[in-house]
């Protein structure tokens, strides 16, 4: 006579053949049918997928708190470091947008533009 097995999850009385292997297991079977097995490990994989998210959104978050966070530059009331070329420059060389002042020495934010621009136009072309 075939052996069987009453499923953990639905109740219901199988063959060994209905069970997964498990060799840790004591009857040489998982505890739950495969048809539950699939299904439980469905469902915690949706739930794992949650926790996963959650985690790397987590990572986003601290990241981008990480970038957010700016070298500390010198800073007189005459002088400013460059964050980009980090030589120290009159304040006059800082272009003043509103009340921020740009972090990059004029001829860097310049530099940067242009090739920011250039990119641009290359992107372009090849569109
Ligand atoms: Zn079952
Ligand atoms: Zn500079």
């Amino acid at each position: 006579m075939e052996k069987v097995k009453t499923c953990a999850r639905c109740k219901k009385t199988m063959p060994l053949s209905k069970f997964n292997k498990a060799k840790s297991e004591k009857y040489g079977v998982k505890c739950y049918c495969k048809k539950c097995q699939a299904l439980y490990q469905y469902e915690w994989r949706k739930k794992n997928q949650d926790k996963v998210k959650n985690y790397k959104e987590k990572d986003k978050k601290r990241d981008k708190g990480y970038v957010r966070k700016r070298p500390i530059l010198f800073k007189s009331d005459t002088h400013k470091e460059c964050a980009t070329c980090g030589a120290i420059h009159p304040r006059r060389m800082f272009q003043k947008v509103k009340d921020y002042e740009r972090i990059h020495c004029i001829s860097c934010y310049s530099k940067k533009r242009r090739l920011y621009h250039r990119a641009y136009l290359k992107k372009n072309k090849n569109l």
